[in-house]
């Protein structure tokens, strides 16, 4: 995407002001993005996930100085559920509300059903769903209190269709537009919004290493795989980048959002338009 497109993408200065979100799996891909989106709208950000200490510090500190904005971090695991309670509870302790949830991290796992490890298929659940319902049960007390808050859950594509070879994912990713209405139903009456947002492909690692293993199941060269494999069902044949995801995402987290909520919203190039 060329410096100008993406300068117009991440135009939203001043939307999200005096607000704190709460970006799960945001070290990395389009949690990051999001991330960025969020503390250029001027938000607080607490930023979560795995990865190097020394890059996670580097990349809090850019964050900071390109926008202004506050950041802090919680090295919190999605699959366990006293360390997302800590999460929780270091975002409002640290900056004194809760506005803004973004539940992202998640896992992939490809494979014939019959040959999913049952430890893969609880992780994938536990980390692409489980911890949804998790940060939202421990964040809603804080949105009722402050008069509203905004929920965005991280979907796919794979939670509209499915596809072969993703049994646990798409599973996973269905359910969470489950509950996204479910909380939706559950708040509408409090300010608060539920959505789920659902990317097709987007670049990121995790996309990089969904493209490495591909080439080396079918033998193919990875242009090849890009364009027959990953991007076969999406009709615009492109990656988004993650500065489309945080733009939207942005939009969902401003009150210019307030009547979008129980929505599972693509954001696939047509992919579920089929
Ligand atoms: P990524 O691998 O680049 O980033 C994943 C993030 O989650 C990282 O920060 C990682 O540290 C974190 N994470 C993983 N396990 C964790 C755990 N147990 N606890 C805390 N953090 C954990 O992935 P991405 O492509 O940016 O994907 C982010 C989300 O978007 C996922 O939910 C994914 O399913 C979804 N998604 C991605 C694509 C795509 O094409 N990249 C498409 C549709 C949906």
């Amino acid at each position: 995407m060329d410096i100008e497109v993406s300068r117009r993408i991440t135009a939203t200065r001043g939307m999200l002001d005096d607000k704190v979100a709460l970006i799960t799996g945001s070290t990395s891909g389009i949690g990051l993005g999001v991330a960025r989106s969020f503390a250029s709208a001027g938000a607080s950000v607490v930023l979560n996930g795995f990865g190097n200490s020394q890059e996670i510090n580097d990349t809090l500190e850019g964050l900071q100085r390109a926008t202004g904005s506050r950041v802090a971090y919680s090295a919190a695991d999605m699959a366990r559920p006293d360390e997302i309670a800590d999460m929780v509870n270091l975002a409002i302790e640290t900056f004194g509300r809760l506005d803004i949830v973004v539940n992202n991290a998640g896992i992939f796992h490809v494979g014939p059903i019959d040959q999913v490890p049952v430890e893969k298929w609880n992780a994938v659940l536990g980390i692409n769903l489980s911890s949804a319902f998790h940060t939202i049960r421990l964040a809603l007390p804080a949105m009722r209190q402050q008069g509203g808050g905004r929920i965005i859950n991280i979907a796919s594509a794979l939670a509209l269709v499915g596809a072969p070879l993703t049994s646990a994912y798409a599973a996973a990713k269905h359910g969470i537009v489950g509950l996204t209405k479910v909380v939706a139903l559950e708040t509408a009456e409090d300010n608060i919004t539920c959505n789920a947002l659902c990317p097709g492909n987007v670049w990121t690692p995790l996309a990089e290493a969904h493209i490495a293993e591909q080439v080396k199941t079918h033998g193919l060269p990875r242009e090849q795989v890009i364009r027959n494999i990953l991007l076969a069902e999406q009709p615009n044949k492109r990656f988004a980048v993650v500065e489309e995801i945080g733009a939207f995402a942005t939009f969902l987290a401003s009150d210019a959002a307030a009547s979008i909520t129980g929505a599972a919203l693509p954001v696939d190039g047509g992919w579920t338009a089929h």
